[in-house]
């Protein structure tokens, strides 16, 4: 049976860390941290994350401010709202939350937003720059799954890494990562042909790509590491990850559970960004 990652209490050690570094940076600058979360409209889901942010914005001591503006707003409410966050020194992160209502543009928010503040790593330039491997903020999902592979001592270098899922804030960026890690790495999508025959090559398998207990133990080769970031709810009502825990925990060395793996690795990633952001203000 493989050892499950936790990451709950991976997520609350660095966050004990980020506290801790935020009371030092505080004394020394006398000013905190400072996130400005932007959510436009209803979304349940978009509610429940920000409201989480929050949270995690008081436990590391950082300063934050929340814009909940109503559904109807008009992009240049938008665009003048970012414009000010951009100049307000109290503030090092920006994030608005996504998915924005239909008439909103996404793509100009995420242009908008001065790339030294962009502490979700959305902006071409952030993008760019991890292409490279010269970043200041990583993006935050792939970022704590990076954290979770190194917090538990699992080497990356020469390893064969696939990673399922191409989208421009998990997929693509973990491939980056894992290669800037010297994984040697497989992104497979819808169009893959034998997923299963390329996943059971993996020594470390990433799924992400949003569909219910999808992988199977047939899928994965024995002692594989297998870190799920796919958030999917039942029809119950319970989430699960694209993992089928049940048949795969026991071929795999290592496996995240869906919830209490990746999940909370998103926010205290964010947390961290909005730090190292703090700092370059001052550099
Ligand atoms: P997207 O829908 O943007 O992308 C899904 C990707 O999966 C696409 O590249 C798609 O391929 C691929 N895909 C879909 N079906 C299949 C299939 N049958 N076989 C192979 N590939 C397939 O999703 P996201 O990347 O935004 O999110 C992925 C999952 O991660 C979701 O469950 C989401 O909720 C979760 N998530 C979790 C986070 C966390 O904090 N834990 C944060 C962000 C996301 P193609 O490109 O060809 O269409």
């Amino acid at each position: 049976m493989a050892n499950i990652i936790d990451g709950k209490a991976i997520s609350a050690a660095i966050r004990a860390e980020i506290k801790q570094e935020t009371e030092i940076f505080a004394k020394e600058n006398g000013f905190r941290p400072g996130l400005a979360v932007i959510i436009v409209g209803e979304d349940p889901a978009s509610q429940v994350y920000v409201r989480n942010k929050r949270r995690a914005c008081e436990e590391v001591g950082f300063y934050s401010e929340a814009y909940e503006l109503p559904a109807e707003t008009t992009q240049e409410e938008l665009n003048t709202l970012v414009d000010k966050l951009n100049a307000n020194e109290k503030i090092h992160g920006i994030l608005c939350q996504l998915p924005l209502p239909k008439h909103l543009d996404e793509n100009e928010v995420i242009l908008r937003i001065d790339p030294k503040k962009d502490v979700d790593a959305f902006h071409p330039v952030n993008v760019g720059r991890i292409m490279i491997g010269d970043y200041s903020f990583l993006p935050c999902t792939p970022a704590g799954v990076m954290a979770l592979l190194e917090r538990s001592g699992i080497e990356i270098s020469g390893k064969e890494c696939v990673v399922v899922g191409r989208s421009n804030i998990v997929g693509k960026p973990q491939a980056m990562l894992l290669l800037h890690a010297n994984g040697t790495v497989t992104i497979c999508h819808s169009r893959t042909k034998n997923l299963a025959e390329v996943c059971r090559r993996a020594d470390i398998l990433v799924a992400a790509i949003g569909k219910a207990d999808f992988f199977t133990g047939d899928m994965v080769k024995e002692g594989a590491v297998v870190i799920d970031v796919g958030m999917n709810r039942r029809a119950d009502g319970k989430l699960t990850g694209d993992v089928d825990f049940e048949s795969v925990a026991p071929k795999a060395s290592y496996i995240t559970p869906v919830p209490g793996g990746v999940g909370p690795m998103t926010i205290t990633m964010l947390m961290k960004n909005t730090l190292t952001a703090a700092k370059l203000s001052v550099k």
